[in-house]
């Protein structure tokens, strides 16, 4: 075990033998030694900084029907929404005033929001407020419709893969392909995005095997964001009564990321939030640098509801963050906080 943690904290690479071998026989002792070499990682990379960004969830219309969410189209029993473009700005209007410089539009897979619509909504929003970023997290959608975004002014994407192994991920997203995903992902990166991917720990059926082939995959995409939460049921889709997915687990794959990627931005994600109290304190001492504060409108938030008692902190609450961070050494940074490598490359340009 000693030899498999020297090696990940100094040479950022595990084989999948080693890595079962790992998840198979972490002791305590063991797992606490795993934290504390992924969070020097971070200080190594990014320093004690926690990125902040503004999240602003503009539908909870979708087309598709995963299995673990709240908004998917088989629920009924969801009350729809879609922002305006006035709602939309109102709402950024106010992050911008506190001094966010990260705007993730996020929302479910809704066809009412053309390219035509997005990219004039992006466009805006660059010219309105300098050295903004722009995160889009909208779901699967053709190489075109990310290019024109992209060439609206859109910089990161955010697109988890959800799982790696291809019967968990079919059996839960019907009409839909890992292949196609793994795609979108690939068509993401080729056109310049900062691309985020990420998983859900703790889906019925998850094996040490599925977690360590979404570590691997993630090594092999090298993203530059990875979202990683633990699942949550939602009492109105077919998971209701499954397991919450475990804090512990999750840390544990916050970890494994921060050494196997130790560029990557990695939030403690708003569902370890809610598992747990200290879910950002925690998060960062395992590796995490980035937190997403809600900027949705107070109307919107109930009605976004993917899993149940979903922890809202939101934009208003960075005094309360930088307590928290403040806690484990961290400070919050309010900058755009891109992708080292991403920084890098703007350079030689
Ligand atoms: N529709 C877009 C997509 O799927 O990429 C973006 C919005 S979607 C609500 C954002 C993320 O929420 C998904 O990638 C998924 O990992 C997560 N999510 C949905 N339901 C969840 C649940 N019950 N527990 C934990 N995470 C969940
Ligand atoms: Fe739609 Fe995203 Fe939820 Fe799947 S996870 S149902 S794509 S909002």
């Amino acid at each position: 075990m000693r030899y498999i943690l020297e090696k990940l904290y100094l040479k950022n690479s595990i084989t999948r033998e080693e890595l079962l071998y790992l998840l198979d026989n972490l002791e305590e002792k063991y797992r606490n030694e795993l934290y504390r070499l992924a969070y020097n990682t971070t200080l190594k990379t990014y320093g004690n900084r926690i990125f902040v960004r503004g999240l602003l969830e503009f539908t909870n219309y979708c087309r598709n029907n995963c299995k673990y969410c709240g908004l998917r189209r088989g629920n009924t029993k969801v009350e729809r929404y879609r922002l305006s473009r006035e709602e939309i700005f109102e709402s950024l209007e106010e992050g911008n005033k506190l001094g966010y410089k990260t705007f993730v539009l996020q929302g479910g897979e809704d066809p009412y929001y053309t390219d035509e619509i997005l990219a004039d909504i992006i466009k805006d929003i660059k010219t309105r407020y300098k050295d903004v970023a722009v995160t889009l997290s909208i779901g699967e959608r053709s190489r075109e419709s990310y290019e024109k975004l992209y060439n609206a002014g859109a910089d990161r994407f955010l697109l988890r893969h959800e799982t790696a192994t291809k019967e968990m991920y079919d059996s839960l997203h019907e009409g839909m392909s890992l292949e196609h995903r793994i795609e979108c992902l690939n068509n993401l990166k080729e056109i310049g995005y900062q691309v985020g991917a990420g998983f859900i720990v703790g889906l019925p059926g998850e094996t040490n095997e599925a977690l360590a082939d979404n570590l691997l995959f993630l090594k092999r995409l090298e993203p530059a964001m990875v979202g990683i939460g633990p699942f949550i049921s939602h009492p109105d889709t077919p998971l209701w009564g499954f397991k919450n997915g475990s804090v512990e687990t999750t840390l544990t794959m916050i970890s494994l990321t921060r050494l196997l990627l130790p560029n990557a931005l990695i939030p403690a994600t708003t569902a370890l939030n809610t598992l747990s109290s200290e879910g950002l304190e925690k998060g960062i001492l395992a590796g995490a640098n980035v937190v997403m504060l809600n900027l949705s409108p107070i109307e919107a938030r109930r009605k976004y509801e993917l899993y149940k008692g979903k922890e809202i902190t939101d934009i208003h609450q960075l005094k309360k963050i930088e307590e928290r961070a403040r806690k484990v050494n961290f400070k919050v940074d309010m900058g755009r906080g891109d992708h080292i490598n991403y920084k890098e490359r703007i350079k030689n340009v």
